[in-house]
């Protein structure tokens, strides 16, 4: 569990969550990791800056603060995002707008500004988190869906500007994570529990993704085990997006 000693990591949205998963697991696994997020809990990072994505200002000074504190940048995970519902009539031009800045440009702002530094590492990795719903068409989410998508086709674009620095870009793709993101949609539906367990049997393999398992693809792309890997959405979705299953007779 050291494919990450001596290096330095970047969890954006490291509070909660998945974020906070992949905190641990990167801890584990010997990195030392800086939290940005807009909370003020370091999702057990022993290092974090409150910093709003969608606000570069914030963002170059919380960078500034971990080169600070650190040195260096070799990892960055682009994982902090905000939700959205709705089909494609349902949200104004400020929700787009929103949602676009903080899950797209808020990737852009972060990865920006560590780029000096990642040039400068000899394992460096992105990872940015996407989702199902790039590449899965799901009801009531084309706001979300969209920025989603935004982020699977950046990754890409990254990857392939940045493989001759030396920089890998990956990202993964969720199916319902269980959160506290998942739990504050739980808690405004109707009948929290008939939800939770819809949600539970839309995902192939029954049940909600668990966080960790979130983690350990994200940590996988971000360690220079995954030296030949770049380019790739990684699911991570209990089957969601490539399987047909036949119902039980
Ligand atoms: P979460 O709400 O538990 O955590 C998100 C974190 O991002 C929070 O700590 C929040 O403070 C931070 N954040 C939000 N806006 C920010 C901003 N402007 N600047 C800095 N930090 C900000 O959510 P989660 O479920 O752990 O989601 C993490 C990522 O995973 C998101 O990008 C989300 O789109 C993606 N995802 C989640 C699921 C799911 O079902 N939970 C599925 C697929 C993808």
């Amino acid at each position: 569990m050291s494919d990450f000693s001596g290096l330095v990591a970047v969890v954006t949205g490291g509070a909660s969550g998945i974020g906070a998963a992949v905190v641990n697991r990167l801890t584990e696994g010997g990195a030392q990791v800086a939290v940005l997020d807009l909370s003020a809990s370091s999702g057990g990072a022993p290092y974090s800056v409150q910093a709003d994505v969608s606000d570069d200002r914030s963002v170059r000074a919380a960078v500034g603060a971990v080169v600070a504190r650190f040195g260096r940048i070799d990892i960055l995970v682009n994982n902090a995002g905000i939700g959205a519902e709705g089909h494609v009539g349902d949200n104004t031009d400020e929700e787009w707008h929103r949602v676009f800045d903080v899950n797209v440009l808020g990737l852009v702002r972060v990865s920006r500004a560590c780029l000096p530094y990642l040039r400068l590492s000899p394992a460096a990795a992105i990872v940015n988190t996407s989702s199902v719903v790039a590449t899965t068409g799901l009801p009531q989410r084309a706001l979300y869906s969209a920025s989603k998508g935004a982020v699977l086709a950046l990754t890409r674009a990254m990857a392939s500007d940045h493989l001759h620095e030396g920089i890998r870009v990956n990202c993964v793709n969720p199916g319902t994570a269980d959160t506290p993101w998942v739990g504050r949609l739980l808690a405004t539906a109707e009948n929290p529990a008939a939800e939770r367990a819809a949600l539970e049997a839309r995902q192939p393999h029954g049940r909600l993704v668990t966080p960790e398992e979130v983690a350990d693809a994200i940590a996988y792309l971000a360690s220079p085990r995954s030296g030949s890997t770049t380019g790739l959405d990684l699911a991570v979705d209990g089957g969601m997006q490539a399987l047909r299953l036949r119902q039980p007779q």
